[in-house]
Protein backbone atom coordinates (compact mmCIF):
# COMPACT_ATOMS: atom_id res chain seq x y z
CA UNK A 1 0.00 0.00 0.00
CA UNK A 2 1.46 3.50 -0.89
CA UNK A 3 1.43 5.88 1.55
CA UNK A 4 -0.77 8.07 0.26
CA UNK A 5 -3.46 4.98 0.63
CA UNK A 6 -3.01 5.13 4.28
CA UNK A 7 -2.52 8.60 4.99
CA UNK A 8 -4.99 9.57 8.13
CA UNK A 9 -6.76 12.70 7.52
CA UNK A 10 -8.64 14.80 10.40
CA UNK A 11 -10.86 17.83 9.39
CA UNK A 12 -12.29 20.33 11.18
CA UNK A 13 -15.35 22.42 10.33
CA UNK A 14 -16.47 25.81 11.95
CA UNK A 15 -19.69 27.06 12.56
CA UNK A 16 -20.01 28.95 9.56
CA UNK A 17 -19.60 25.87 7.48
CA UNK A 18 -22.05 24.19 9.83
CA UNK A 19 -24.49 27.53 9.28
CA UNK A 20 -27.46 25.94 7.67
CA UNK A 21 -27.90 21.97 6.13
CA UNK A 22 -27.04 23.29 2.53
CA UNK A 23 -23.29 24.73 4.49
CA UNK A 24 -23.29 20.78 5.96
CA UNK A 25 -23.76 18.90 2.90
CA UNK A 26 -21.07 21.05 1.09
CA UNK A 27 -18.36 21.04 4.38
CA UNK A 28 -19.43 16.82 3.80
CA UNK A 29 -18.60 17.09 0.26
CA UNK A 30 -15.59 18.62 1.23
CA UNK A 31 -14.86 15.56 4.00
CA UNK A 32 -15.64 12.99 1.34
CA UNK A 33 -13.42 14.75 -1.48
CA UNK A 34 -10.81 15.41 1.04
CA UNK A 35 -10.84 11.48 2.21
CA UNK A 36 -11.15 12.60 6.19
CA UNK A 37 -11.25 9.57 8.71
CA UNK A 38 -12.47 11.68 11.70
CA UNK A 39 -14.70 15.14 10.71
CA UNK A 40 -14.62 18.04 14.37
CA UNK A 41 -16.98 20.31 13.45
CA UNK A 42 -18.14 23.46 16.02
CA UNK A 43 -21.38 24.71 17.31
CA UNK A 44 -23.49 26.15 14.41
CA UNK A 45 -22.59 29.47 14.18
CA UNK A 46 -24.52 31.73 16.81
CA UNK A 47 -25.37 29.04 18.88
CA UNK A 48 -22.47 29.28 21.36
CA UNK A 49 -23.30 32.70 21.96
CA UNK A 50 -26.85 31.75 22.64
CA UNK A 51 -25.90 29.01 24.64
CA UNK A 52 -24.15 31.86 26.88
CA UNK A 53 -27.00 34.16 27.10
CA UNK A 54 -29.53 31.13 27.92
CA UNK A 55 -27.06 30.10 31.39
CA UNK A 56 -26.85 34.23 31.72
CA UNK A 57 -30.72 34.63 31.55
CA UNK A 58 -31.18 31.49 33.68
CA UNK A 59 -29.35 32.55 36.27
CA UNK A 60 -30.84 36.42 36.84
CA UNK A 61 -34.52 33.67 37.01
CA UNK A 62 -35.46 35.53 33.44
CA UNK A 63 -37.97 32.58 32.68
CA UNK A 64 -39.33 34.42 29.76
CA UNK A 65 -36.30 34.86 28.54
CA UNK A 66 -35.19 31.53 28.58
CA UNK A 67 -38.22 29.90 26.68
CA UNK A 68 -37.06 32.44 24.21
CA UNK A 69 -33.67 31.35 23.67
CA UNK A 70 -34.52 27.61 24.14
CA UNK A 71 -37.28 27.97 21.57
CA UNK A 72 -34.75 29.97 19.11
CA UNK A 73 -31.83 27.23 19.68
CA UNK A 74 -34.60 24.69 19.20
CA UNK A 75 -35.90 25.83 15.38
CA UNK A 76 -32.42 26.40 14.27
CA UNK A 77 -31.72 22.84 14.58
CA UNK A 78 -35.14 21.35 13.90
CA UNK A 79 -34.71 23.58 10.46
CA UNK A 80 -32.12 22.11 9.67
CA UNK A 81 -32.79 18.38 10.58
CA UNK A 82 -36.20 19.08 8.63
CA UNK A 83 -33.65 20.17 5.75
CA UNK A 84 -31.59 17.26 5.65
CA UNK A 85 -34.99 15.10 5.58
CA UNK A 86 -34.65 13.32 9.09
CA UNK A 87 -36.57 10.75 9.02
CA UNK A 88 -38.46 10.03 12.62
CA UNK A 89 -36.60 7.88 13.96
CA UNK A 90 -33.47 9.35 13.21
CA UNK A 91 -34.43 12.38 15.21
CA UNK A 92 -33.57 10.69 18.87
CA UNK A 93 -30.03 11.68 19.54
CA UNK A 94 -31.11 15.55 18.74
CA UNK A 95 -34.19 15.57 20.56
CA UNK A 96 -33.07 13.73 23.73
CA UNK A 97 -30.21 16.95 23.49
CA UNK A 98 -32.63 19.35 22.93
CA UNK A 99 -35.01 17.61 26.47
CA UNK A 100 -31.61 17.84 28.21
CA UNK A 101 -30.46 21.44 27.38
CA UNK A 102 -34.06 22.17 28.34
CA UNK A 103 -33.96 20.47 31.80
CA UNK A 104 -30.38 21.81 32.53
CA UNK A 105 -31.57 25.40 31.46
CA UNK A 106 -34.44 24.79 34.00
CA UNK A 107 -31.94 23.88 36.67
CA UNK A 108 -29.96 27.05 36.65
CA UNK A 109 -33.54 28.60 36.76
CA UNK A 110 -34.60 27.21 39.77
CA UNK A 111 -30.85 27.23 41.01
CA UNK A 112 -30.17 30.78 40.20
CA UNK A 113 -26.49 29.91 39.65
CA UNK A 114 -24.77 28.98 36.48
CA UNK A 115 -21.44 27.98 37.33
CA UNK A 116 -18.11 27.95 35.66
CA UNK A 117 -19.33 23.95 35.63
CA UNK A 118 -22.65 24.22 34.24
CA UNK A 119 -22.26 27.07 31.66
CA UNK A 120 -19.48 24.20 30.13
CA UNK A 121 -22.37 21.31 30.07
CA UNK A 122 -24.61 24.19 28.54
CA UNK A 123 -22.36 25.62 25.76
CA UNK A 124 -21.62 21.82 25.05
CA UNK A 125 -25.11 21.27 23.33
CA UNK A 126 -24.08 23.53 20.13
CA UNK A 127 -21.45 20.91 19.26
CA UNK A 128 -23.56 18.18 20.48
CA UNK A 129 -26.23 19.27 17.88
CA UNK A 130 -24.52 19.88 15.22
CA UNK A 131 -22.12 17.05 15.16
CA UNK A 132 -25.83 15.03 15.66
CA UNK A 133 -26.46 16.78 12.14
CA UNK A 134 -23.58 16.15 10.00
CA UNK A 135 -23.89 12.71 10.98
CA UNK A 136 -26.94 12.84 8.46
CA UNK A 137 -25.49 15.26 5.97
CA UNK A 138 -22.29 13.26 5.94
CA UNK A 139 -24.47 10.08 4.74
CA UNK A 140 -26.62 11.75 2.36
CA UNK A 141 -22.95 12.86 0.82
CA UNK A 142 -22.03 9.53 0.83
CA UNK A 143 -25.51 7.66 -0.66
CA UNK A 144 -25.10 10.18 -3.32
CA UNK A 145 -21.79 9.47 -4.00
CA UNK A 146 -22.41 5.75 -4.41
CA UNK A 147 -20.21 4.87 -1.06
CA UNK A 148 -22.89 3.37 1.16
CA UNK A 149 -20.55 0.36 2.38
CA UNK A 150 -18.95 3.42 4.40
CA UNK A 151 -20.93 4.27 7.86
CA UNK A 152 -20.87 6.87 9.33
CA UNK A 153 -20.33 7.09 13.45
CA UNK A 154 -21.14 9.34 15.83
CA UNK A 155 -18.67 9.88 19.03
CA UNK A 156 -18.76 11.91 22.00
CA UNK A 157 -15.45 14.10 21.44
CA UNK A 158 -15.39 13.41 25.51
CA UNK A 159 -14.47 9.59 25.35
CA UNK A 160 -11.08 10.25 24.21
CA UNK A 161 -10.81 14.36 24.38
CA UNK A 162 -9.50 14.00 28.41
CA UNK A 163 -9.20 17.43 30.12
CA UNK A 164 -8.59 18.43 33.59
CA UNK A 165 -11.13 19.98 35.38
CA UNK A 166 -10.73 23.59 35.30
CA UNK A 167 -14.19 24.42 33.33
CA UNK A 168 -13.94 26.95 30.56
CA UNK A 169 -10.42 26.63 29.96
CA UNK A 170 -9.65 22.98 30.48
CA UNK A 171 -6.33 21.88 29.95
CA UNK A 172 -5.99 18.49 28.08
CA UNK A 173 -4.84 15.34 29.21
CA UNK A 174 -2.44 14.87 26.11
CA UNK A 175 -1.55 11.08 27.66
CA UNK A 176 -4.75 10.14 28.50
CA UNK A 177 -6.14 10.88 25.34
CA UNK A 178 -3.25 8.59 23.53
CA UNK A 179 -4.61 5.70 25.67
CA UNK A 180 -8.61 6.18 24.87
CA UNK A 181 -7.87 6.92 21.32
CA UNK A 182 -5.96 3.43 20.55
CA UNK A 183 -9.52 1.50 19.64
CA UNK A 184 -10.26 4.34 16.81
CA UNK A 185 -6.73 4.73 16.02
CA UNK A 186 -6.68 0.96 15.08
CA UNK A 187 -9.94 1.13 13.21
CA UNK A 188 -8.58 3.98 11.43
CA UNK A 189 -5.18 2.18 10.31
CA UNK A 190 -6.99 -1.04 9.06
CA UNK A 191 -8.84 0.59 6.40
CA UNK A 192 -7.92 2.52 3.53
CA UNK A 193 -7.57 6.22 3.13
CA UNK A 194 -10.88 7.57 1.77
CA UNK A 195 -12.69 3.88 1.92
CA UNK A 196 -13.08 2.97 5.35
CA UNK A 197 -16.08 4.48 8.23
CA UNK A 198 -15.94 8.15 9.17
CA UNK A 199 -15.86 9.11 12.47
CA UNK A 200 -18.01 12.53 13.18
CA UNK A 201 -17.23 14.16 16.78
CA UNK A 202 -17.70 17.71 18.57
CA UNK A 203 -15.11 20.38 18.85
CA UNK A 204 -14.77 22.49 21.91
CA UNK A 205 -15.34 19.94 24.26
CA UNK A 206 -14.27 17.26 26.02
CA UNK A 207 -14.76 15.30 30.01
CA UNK A 208 -12.50 15.61 32.84
CA UNK A 209 -11.24 12.48 34.29
CA UNK A 210 -14.16 12.21 36.79
CA UNK A 211 -16.66 12.48 33.66
CA UNK A 212 -17.96 15.93 33.69
CA UNK A 213 -18.40 18.31 30.52
CA UNK A 214 -15.55 20.90 30.22
CA UNK A 215 -14.69 23.14 27.09
CA UNK A 216 -11.16 24.38 26.04
CA UNK A 217 -12.28 27.88 25.94
CA UNK A 218 -13.72 30.04 23.14
CA UNK A 219 -12.67 29.18 19.54
CA UNK A 220 -11.30 26.27 21.16
CA UNK A 221 -12.70 23.23 18.02
CA UNK A 222 -9.15 24.05 16.27
CA UNK A 223 -7.79 23.00 19.28
CA UNK A 224 -9.59 20.09 19.87
CA UNK A 225 -9.11 18.96 16.24
CA UNK A 226 -5.36 19.38 16.09
CA UNK A 227 -5.59 16.99 19.65
CA UNK A 228 -7.53 14.64 17.95
CA UNK A 229 -4.62 14.70 15.22
CA UNK A 230 -2.02 13.88 17.58
CA UNK A 231 -3.80 11.40 20.08
CA UNK A 232 -4.56 9.43 16.54
CA UNK A 233 -1.07 10.35 14.97
CA UNK A 234 -2.72 11.70 12.29
CA UNK A 235 -0.44 12.81 9.20
CA UNK A 236 -2.86 15.78 7.75
CA UNK A 237 -4.86 18.22 10.09
CA UNK A 238 -7.76 20.24 7.70
CA UNK A 239 -9.37 23.13 9.42
CA UNK A 240 -12.00 24.71 6.96
CA UNK A 241 -13.46 27.62 7.54
CA UNK A 242 -14.73 30.58 5.62
CA UNK A 243 -11.72 32.10 4.14
CA UNK A 244 -9.10 30.52 1.88
CA UNK A 245 -6.46 30.53 4.52
CA UNK A 246 -4.34 32.81 6.31
CA UNK A 247 -3.30 36.19 4.35
CA UNK A 248 -0.10 38.66 5.21
CA UNK A 249 -2.82 40.46 7.41
CA UNK A 250 -6.24 41.02 7.62
CA UNK A 251 -8.21 41.42 4.84
CA UNK A 252 -10.31 43.69 6.59
CA UNK A 253 -7.64 45.82 6.95
CA UNK A 254 -6.55 46.07 3.59
CA UNK A 255 -7.81 44.93 0.34
CA UNK A 256 -3.93 44.65 -0.84
CA UNK A 257 -4.26 41.72 1.97
CA UNK A 258 -2.88 38.33 -0.35
CA UNK A 259 -3.11 34.35 0.52
CA UNK A 260 -0.13 32.82 2.21
CA UNK A 261 0.68 29.62 0.54
CA UNK A 262 2.89 27.67 3.34
CA UNK A 263 4.23 28.91 6.61
CA UNK A 264 6.21 27.26 9.20
CA UNK A 265 4.52 26.12 12.53
CA UNK A 266 6.63 29.44 14.12
CA UNK A 267 5.29 31.97 12.18
CA UNK A 268 1.81 31.19 12.07
CA UNK A 269 2.12 30.41 16.57
CA UNK A 270 3.19 34.15 16.39
CA UNK A 271 0.34 35.45 13.79
CA UNK A 272 -2.25 33.20 16.17
CA UNK A 273 -1.30 34.86 19.48
CA UNK A 274 -0.59 38.25 18.10
CA UNK A 275 -4.13 38.93 16.46
CA UNK A 276 -4.46 36.78 13.25
CA UNK A 277 -8.29 35.44 13.61
CA UNK A 278 -7.95 32.56 11.21
CA UNK A 279 -6.38 29.83 13.88
CA UNK A 280 -7.10 29.07 17.90
CA UNK A 281 -3.80 30.00 19.09
CA UNK A 282 -3.33 27.07 20.89
CA UNK A 283 -3.99 25.00 17.57
CA UNK A 284 -0.86 24.53 16.60
CA UNK A 285 0.94 23.13 19.75
CA UNK A 286 -0.26 19.64 19.25
CA UNK A 287 0.69 19.73 15.26
CA UNK A 288 3.72 20.97 16.59
CA UNK A 289 4.58 17.98 19.07
CA UNK A 290 3.95 15.24 15.91
CA UNK A 291 4.77 17.28 13.42
CA UNK A 292 1.89 16.97 11.40
CA UNK A 293 1.01 19.45 8.59
CA UNK A 294 -2.08 21.65 8.76
CA UNK A 295 -4.17 23.03 6.00
CA UNK A 296 -6.24 25.62 6.20
CA UNK A 297 -9.27 26.52 3.80
CA UNK A 298 -12.29 27.69 3.18
CA UNK A 299 -15.50 25.34 3.19
CA UNK A 300 -17.41 27.61 0.50
CA UNK A 301 -15.27 26.71 -2.00
CA UNK A 302 -12.03 24.15 -1.62
CA UNK A 303 -10.88 25.81 -5.09
CA UNK A 304 -9.79 29.09 -3.26
CA UNK A 305 -6.86 26.68 -2.24
CA UNK A 306 -5.58 27.61 1.49
CA UNK A 307 -2.54 28.38 3.78
CA UNK A 308 -0.04 24.92 4.42
CA UNK A 309 1.17 25.00 8.20
CA UNK A 310 4.16 23.08 8.50
CA UNK A 311 7.75 22.52 9.97
CA UNK A 312 9.98 23.21 7.26
CA UNK A 313 8.53 25.82 4.39
CA UNK A 314 10.31 26.33 1.03
CA UNK A 315 10.81 30.22 1.55
CA UNK A 316 11.50 31.98 4.53
CA UNK A 317 10.69 35.80 4.24
CA UNK A 318 12.13 38.37 6.30
CA UNK A 319 8.38 39.88 6.85
CA UNK A 320 5.82 37.16 5.85
CA UNK A 321 2.73 38.81 7.37
CA UNK A 322 1.28 41.63 10.11
CA UNK A 323 -1.11 41.23 12.88
CA UNK A 324 -2.93 43.72 15.00
CA UNK A 325 -3.84 42.19 18.44
CA UNK A 326 -6.58 45.53 19.53
CA UNK A 327 -7.74 46.05 23.52
CA UNK A 328 -4.36 46.30 24.47
CA UNK A 329 -3.47 47.87 28.42
CA UNK A 330 -0.16 48.92 29.01
CA UNK A 331 0.76 48.41 32.88
CA UNK A 332 3.95 50.32 34.50
CA UNK A 333 4.74 49.50 37.55
CA UNK A 334 7.49 51.82 39.16
CA UNK A 335 9.16 51.34 42.47
CA UNK A 336 12.27 52.61 43.77
CA UNK A 337 12.76 49.33 45.17
CA UNK A 338 13.44 47.33 42.11
CA UNK A 339 17.47 49.01 42.01
CA UNK A 340 19.95 47.07 42.66
CA UNK A 341 17.67 44.19 44.42
CA UNK A 342 16.65 40.86 42.77
CA UNK A 343 13.21 38.94 43.27
CA UNK A 344 11.05 42.03 42.13
CA UNK A 345 10.09 40.58 38.33
CA UNK A 346 9.73 37.03 39.72
CA UNK A 347 7.45 38.92 42.54
CA UNK A 348 5.32 40.82 39.39
CA UNK A 349 5.19 37.24 37.99
CA UNK A 350 3.92 35.17 40.67
CA UNK A 351 1.00 37.51 40.93
CA UNK A 352 0.23 37.02 37.41
CA UNK A 353 0.65 33.42 38.00
CA UNK A 354 -1.62 33.25 40.73
CA UNK A 355 -4.33 34.21 38.75
CA UNK A 356 -3.63 32.37 35.50
CA UNK A 357 -3.30 35.92 33.48
CA UNK A 358 -0.56 36.00 30.43
CA UNK A 359 1.59 38.97 29.57
CA UNK A 360 2.27 39.38 26.01
CA UNK A 361 5.34 41.64 26.24
CA UNK A 362 7.47 43.14 28.31
CA UNK A 363 10.23 45.93 28.33
CA UNK A 364 12.00 46.86 31.90
CA UNK A 365 14.20 49.39 32.77
CA UNK A 366 16.12 50.16 36.10
CA UNK A 367 13.62 50.78 38.34
CA UNK A 368 10.49 50.26 36.17
CA UNK A 369 8.71 47.22 33.93
CA UNK A 370 5.92 47.50 31.09
CA UNK A 371 3.82 45.03 30.50
CA UNK A 372 1.25 44.75 27.82
CA UNK A 373 -2.04 42.86 28.11
CA UNK A 374 -5.51 42.58 27.03
CA UNK A 375 -7.59 44.73 29.14
CA UNK A 376 -10.02 42.37 30.31
CA UNK A 377 -7.51 42.02 33.10
CA UNK A 378 -8.34 45.37 34.09
CA UNK A 379 -11.65 43.85 35.44
CA UNK A 380 -9.86 41.66 37.47
CA UNK A 381 -9.47 43.76 40.66
CA UNK A 382 -7.40 41.68 43.18
CA UNK A 383 -4.85 41.02 40.70
CA UNK A 384 -4.69 44.90 40.28
CA UNK A 385 -4.67 45.84 43.60
CA UNK A 386 -2.36 43.61 44.13
CA UNK A 387 0.17 44.80 41.60
CA UNK A 388 -0.11 48.21 42.88
CA UNK A 389 1.14 47.24 46.35
CA UNK A 390 4.05 46.68 44.65
CA UNK A 391 4.58 50.07 43.60
CA UNK A 392 3.20 52.90 41.48
CA UNK A 393 0.85 51.64 39.15
CA UNK A 394 0.33 53.43 35.56
CA UNK A 395 -2.34 52.23 33.32
CA UNK A 396 -2.92 53.20 29.67
CA UNK A 397 -5.64 51.52 27.90
CA UNK A 398 -6.89 52.00 24.41
CA UNK A 399 -4.14 50.53 22.64
CA UNK A 400 -3.28 48.28 19.95
CA UNK A 401 -0.38 45.82 19.46
CA UNK A 402 1.30 45.75 15.67
CA UNK A 403 3.42 42.63 14.93
CA UNK A 404 5.76 42.07 12.06
CA UNK A 405 6.36 38.29 11.58
CA UNK A 406 8.50 36.41 9.84
CA UNK A 407 12.18 35.13 9.78
CA UNK A 408 15.58 35.81 11.04
CA UNK A 409 14.22 39.32 12.44
CA UNK A 410 16.90 39.44 14.77
CA UNK A 411 19.47 39.44 12.61
CA UNK A 412 17.87 41.73 9.58
CA UNK A 413 19.88 45.21 10.19
CA UNK A 414 17.80 48.14 9.32
CA UNK A 415 14.67 46.36 10.10
CA UNK A 416 13.93 49.10 12.58
CA UNK A 417 14.64 51.68 10.63
CA UNK A 418 12.93 50.67 7.86
CA UNK A 419 9.64 50.20 10.15
CA UNK A 420 9.59 53.84 11.95
CA UNK A 421 10.76 55.85 8.68
CA UNK A 422 7.77 54.09 7.60
CA UNK A 423 5.46 56.12 10.19
CA UNK A 424 7.41 58.90 11.47
CA UNK A 425 4.07 60.66 12.64
CA UNK A 426 2.89 57.88 14.99
CA UNK A 427 4.00 57.70 18.57
CA UNK A 428 4.89 54.52 19.67
CA UNK A 429 4.96 52.78 22.72
CA UNK A 430 6.58 49.71 24.05
CA UNK A 431 8.73 47.89 21.60
CA UNK A 432 9.30 44.26 21.63
CA UNK A 433 12.46 42.91 19.92
CA UNK A 434 15.14 40.44 20.13
CA UNK A 435 12.80 37.88 22.29
CA UNK A 436 11.61 35.96 19.65
CA UNK A 437 13.19 35.79 15.56
CA UNK A 438 9.81 35.46 14.06
CA UNK A 439 8.33 39.06 15.45
CA UNK A 440 8.98 42.58 16.32
CA UNK A 441 6.09 44.39 18.04
CA UNK A 442 5.02 47.67 19.37
CA UNK A 443 2.35 49.41 20.83
CA UNK A 444 0.46 52.28 18.89
CA UNK A 445 -2.60 54.36 19.94
CA UNK A 446 -5.69 52.13 18.60
CA UNK A 447 -7.19 54.87 16.47
CA UNK A 448 -4.00 54.78 14.35
CA UNK A 449 -3.94 51.02 14.45
CA UNK A 450 -5.29 50.18 10.99
CA UNK A 451 -3.26 53.07 9.12
CA UNK A 452 -0.41 51.36 10.60
CA UNK A 453 -0.80 48.07 9.44
CA UNK A 454 -1.99 49.36 5.86
CA UNK A 455 1.23 51.54 5.75
CA UNK A 456 3.62 48.66 7.11
CA UNK A 457 1.87 46.26 4.63
CA UNK A 458 2.99 48.47 1.47
CA UNK A 459 6.10 48.87 2.75
CA UNK A 460 6.88 45.36 3.79
CA UNK A 461 4.70 43.09 1.53
CA UNK A 462 3.44 44.82 -1.57
CA UNK A 463 6.61 46.84 -2.32
CA UNK A 464 8.87 43.78 -2.25
N1 LIG B 1 -18.39 26.80 19.39
C1 LIG B 1 -17.26 27.26 20.16
C2 LIG B 1 -17.21 28.77 20.14
O1 LIG B 1 -17.97 29.41 19.45
C3 LIG B 1 -15.98 26.65 19.72
C4 LIG B 1 -15.56 26.95 18.30
O2 LIG B 1 -16.37 27.32 17.47
O3 LIG B 1 -14.37 26.78 17.99
O4 LIG B 1 -16.40 29.33 20.82
MG1 LIG C 1 -15.50 29.03 15.75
Amino acid sequence: MSAENTSKIISKFGGTSMGDATCMLRSAEVALQQKSSVVVVSATSGTTNDLILLGQVAEKGKKEDVQVILEKIKQRHLKIASDLNFKDDELSPLQSHLQELEDMARGILLLKDCSLKAKDALMSFGELLSSRLFVKAMSLVLQKNEQTNRHVFWFHAGDILITDNDFSKAKPQVQDMKEKALSLKGAINRSQTGKGDVYITQGFIGKSLDGFTTTLGRGGSDYSAALFAEALEADVLEIWTDVAGIATTDPRITNKAKGISEISFKEASEMAVFGAKVLHPATLLPAMREDIPVFVGSSFDINLGGTWVKRTVDFYPPVRALALRKNQVLLTLTTPEMLYTHGFLYMVFKIFNDHKVSVDSITTSEVSVAMTLDDSTLLNKSLMDELSRLGDLQVEEGLSLVSLIGNDLHKTSGLAKKIFETIPDINVRVICHGASKHNFCFLVDQTKDKEVVQRLHQKFIEEV
